[in-house]
């Protein structure tokens, strides 16, 4: 069904049940490369919120999970310039991080998080997205655990917003074109 939001319409894009599948599988992935590890998941407010709960409550490696809160999007249009905003408040020296982002667009938020991340002396950090606007890239970065590759459309819904609003619709939805 479509969405009304604010002053844009919304058609589904993504339902509840890929989601779930995808979240199962990348889970699966994470629990079996780190089997014998204690990774440190740091998930990106607010966005990856949905995405982060759903998916850590699938992990069974001994972990822990911490938060930031990063934003690059006014509207429906990438910054380019990225906000911290809340800061990490957990040591990473020497720690396997996994971060959890919920989409990557041009790049810019996650090559600017992993090169301030890399000055605190990780032993690794992988990058965990549920998906990924390939067309849009501008900053390459690799994606070790991807949910969905889309199409350089606008999307909310699990999460993400459109202006703060549509956070709360279980599946993803795509910016009707007119
Ligand atoms: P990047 O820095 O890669 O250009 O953008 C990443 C951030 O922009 C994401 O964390 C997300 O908050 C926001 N973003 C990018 N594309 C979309 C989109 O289609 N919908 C929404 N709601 N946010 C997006």
């Amino acid at each position: 069904m479509d969405k009304d939001i604010l002053d844009k319409k919304f058609v589904p894009y993504l339902n509840e049940a890929k989601i779930t599948e995808a979240v199962s599988r990348i889970a699966s992935s994470i629990n079996a490369d780190y089997e014998d590890k204690m990774p440190l998941f740091i998930a990106i407010l607010n966005g990856a919120f949905m995405f982060a709960a759903d998916l850590y409550k699938e992990i069974n490696v001994p972990s822990e999970i911490s938060f930031v809160k990063l934003s690059s999007y006014a509207g429906t249009q990438s910054s380019g310039s990225v906000i911290t905003s809340i800061g990490l408040d957990v040591a990473i020296n020497a720690r396997d991080i996994i971060i959890i982002e919920d989409i990557v667009d041009t790049g810019k938020t996650l090559t600017t998080f992993v090169t301030e991340l890399k000055k605190e002396g990780p032993s690794s950090i992988r990058v965990c997205a549920l998906l990924h606007k390939q067309e849009a890239t501008i900053h390459p970065i690799p994606i070790d655990y991807l949910g969905f590759t889309i199409p350089n459309l606008f999307v909310v819904g699990y999460g993400l917003d459109y202006n703060g609003f549509g956070r709360n619709l279980k599946g993803i939805h795509q910016l009707k074109e007119s």
